[in-house]
């Protein structure tokens, strides 16, 4: 299996910001780990033009190929302009938008039929951990928004949570092994032997600093990561410590 650096610009980036996308590429001319960008949906068409050796992919997805649905773009769309990953389910989209588990369900079916590969991002928050929900809840998740048209080869199970992400705080290695040993354990009773190699990321406050540490948790298989994803100096570091995990 290809361990994944994935990075996710969230709403962040102008074409100018393409630089950053350039400098990765001629960094790591021939990467031993696959790397993925999201940016912003304005940024995907120019980005897949002079990306190179690196991914690029979408934020979301609509569940329908097409239709009345202003402001929204669909699989097949994104594919359409040669990206090939999409991210379902953010937690920015749970909370910001109210989707659940059967809308990322749906989103994620979609991105499989048109020949995407999905990054479906679970993860509990502060409250739900401290309530000793987490498992409970990631359990929930994975049921309900993992679609049966799910593979090895089309599905990434990032672990993100919610009270990591952009806030400097990351689990403990403890709890990283906890909940990761729980997703390989559950998505293999689900989807059998072949689920030994689904990728899975953790994401939530990864850094060069931190980043080794992480990487070295087993069924943790790459990142995804928000800040430390849009300047090329900072992603630089999380995708060499991949290589030398
Ligand atoms: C994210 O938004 O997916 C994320 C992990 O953000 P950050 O790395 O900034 O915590």
């Amino acid at each position: 299996m290809r361990k994944l650096a994935a990075g996710n610009w969230k709403m962040n980036g102008v074409l100018a910001d393409l630089t950053e996308i350039a400098n990765i590429a001629q960094t790591h001319p021939e990467p031993s780990v696959d790397i993925l960008i999201c940016p912003p949906a304005t940024l995907i068409a120019p980005a897949v033009a002079m990306s190179g050796p690196i991914a690029i992919g979408a934020q979301d997805c609509h569940a329908a190929d097409q239709g009345a649905h202003t402001g929204d773009i669909s699989a097949k769309q994104i594919c359409d302009v040669g990206a090939c990953y999409v991210i379902t389910g953010h937690s920015e989209r749970r909370q910001d938008h109210g989707e659940t588990d059967a809308q990322i369900h749906d989103k994620t079916r979609a991105a499989h039929y048109a020949g995407l590969i999905a990054i479906i991002c679970i993860g509990e928050t502060l409250d739900e951990r401290n309530s000793g929900a987490t498992l409970d809840v990631l359990g929930k998740q994975l049921a309900g928004s993992v679609p049966s048209t799910a593979t090895a080869q089309n599905t990434v199970i990032a672990y993100e949570p919610v009270w990591a992400i952009g806030t400097g705080l990351i689990p403990t290695i403890d709890q990283i092994t906890e909940t990761h040993d729980f997703i390989r354990a559950t998505v293999q009773q689900r989807f059998g032997s072949q689920a030994i190699e689904m990728r899975l990321l953790y994401g939530g406050s990864v850094k060069g600093s931190n980043a080794a540490e992480i990487f070295a948790v087993p069924n943790v298989d790459g990142a995804l990561v928000g800040g430390a994803s849009l300047k090329a100096q900072d992603f630089g570091p999380i995708i060499r410590a991949l290589e030398n995990a």
